[in-house]
């Protein structure tokens, strides 16, 4: 039995050569008209510019088919599930999350005063819509779904989520979390905010659009949910760097790059998970950009493959360290990484 390991992130501080498979990051960086765009908007870096912020709001308004007001923008997704966590603890009360699942706001709700109940995938490895179910009190204030979900890469069709949301209290935040729903052919489940008040989808740039680093985010919900977070910010947005937003703002056109970098991860993603059931190991199906999969018949010592090959792999998860995941990088990288380990 393997124990729970983390790899070895200090190896991230100087190698140029190490290759980045552990968070999920876009291979190809950073959209290059978003490039130009940032550094064009760099003379605009002294002033609080607000033009940006309602440009970028345009832009996805068009993109998703929705009102501004059903959009809060902001330094990275991370921030949003941070700023809900705080908005559900306020009357303190009970939270519902799967596990494992991108769950770093839960501490934040402990703190808070909050109370959780975990709920662990089903024999599929699917987040248990089920269990989540059962699992609400009449104190819960918040359940938090990862669609498709980190770690396991597994999305949940829309009728499922459709029939899960009908079934959830209307007192109940549902917090949708969509940051790879780009990868998936399903369209986000933004269209149903106005239908129901109580969920909030948060989407990030940090994937496909590789602003991992420059960090935006933002979240859909009804505007009377996303007025009641703002209570909680004393200026909006205000945290994110007008450099980034011009930034977003570009990306969201760089049609180019991001069907690049699609094609690029269901070519490279295939490759991974083929060289993977070659060698007898347990898979799960992907819709991300990430591979979810089990090290229960693997018999070297993974972890320091990687590290010889100067590769960093994701931690490991579940089953006392069994299941593990790996990001999907251009085809090449697939190659060293898949050479590395089985070869
Ligand atoms: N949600 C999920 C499911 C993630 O995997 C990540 C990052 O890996 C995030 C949110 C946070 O993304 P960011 O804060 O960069 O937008």
């Amino acid at each position: 039995i393997l124990a729970k390991q983390t790899p070895n992130y200090s190896l991230l501080k100087n190698d140029e050569d190490t290759i980045r498979l552990c968070f999920n990051e876009n291979p190809f960086g950073v959209s290059p008209k978003a490039i130009e765009a940032m550094q064009k908007s760099m003379t605009d870096a002294s002033k609080y510019d607000f033009k940006y912020a309602d440009v970028l709001k345009s832009k996805l308004e068009e993109k998703n088919q929705l009102n501004k007001e059903n959009f809060l923008v902001s330094a990275g997704s991370s921030f949003l599930l941070e700023l809900i966590a705080k908005y559900v603890s306020i009357d303190k009360g009970h939270i519902v999350i799967p596990e494992p699942s991108f769950t770093i706001f839960a501490p934040i709700t402990e703190f808070l005063g909050m109370s959780k109940t975990v709920v662990p995938l089903n024999s599929n490895k699917e987040i248990d819509l089920e269990s989540m179910l059962k699992s609400i009190k009449s104190d819960t204030k918040l359940v938090y779904i990862c669609n498709p979900n980190n770690p396991t890469g597994h999305l949940l069709s829309r009728e499922k989520m459709e029939n899960f949301i009908q079934k959830v209290p209307k007192n109940v935040t549902i917090l949708i979390d969509e940051a790879y729903i780009e990868f998936t052919n399903q369209p986000s489940l933004s269209d149903l905010v106005n239908q129901y008040k109580n969920i909030i989808v948060t989407r990030t740039f940090s994937k496909l659009y590789g602003f991992a680093g420059a960090r935006l985010g933002y979240a859909i919900a009804h505007p009377e949910f996303l007025k009641n977070l703002e209570k909680l910010q004393s200026w909006s947005g205000g945290e994110i760097s007008i450099v980034t937003m011009a930034g977003g703002i570009a990306a969201l056109e760089d049609t180019d790059f991001t069907n690049k970098v699609l094609k690029n991860n269901q070519l490279a993603k295939e490759f991974t998970i083929k060289e993977l059931n070659k060698k007898g190991i347990k898979v799960i199906s992907s819709e991300t950009n990430f591979v979810y999969f089990s090290l229960e018949n693997y018999k070297e010592d993974y972890f320091n493959r990687l590290k010889s090959a100067k590769i960093l792999g994701g931690k490991t998860y579940e089953d006392e360290g069994k299941w593990t995941r790996i990001s999907i990088g251009t085809l090449e990288q697939m190659q060293k990484y898949t050479k590395a380990v089985f070869g």
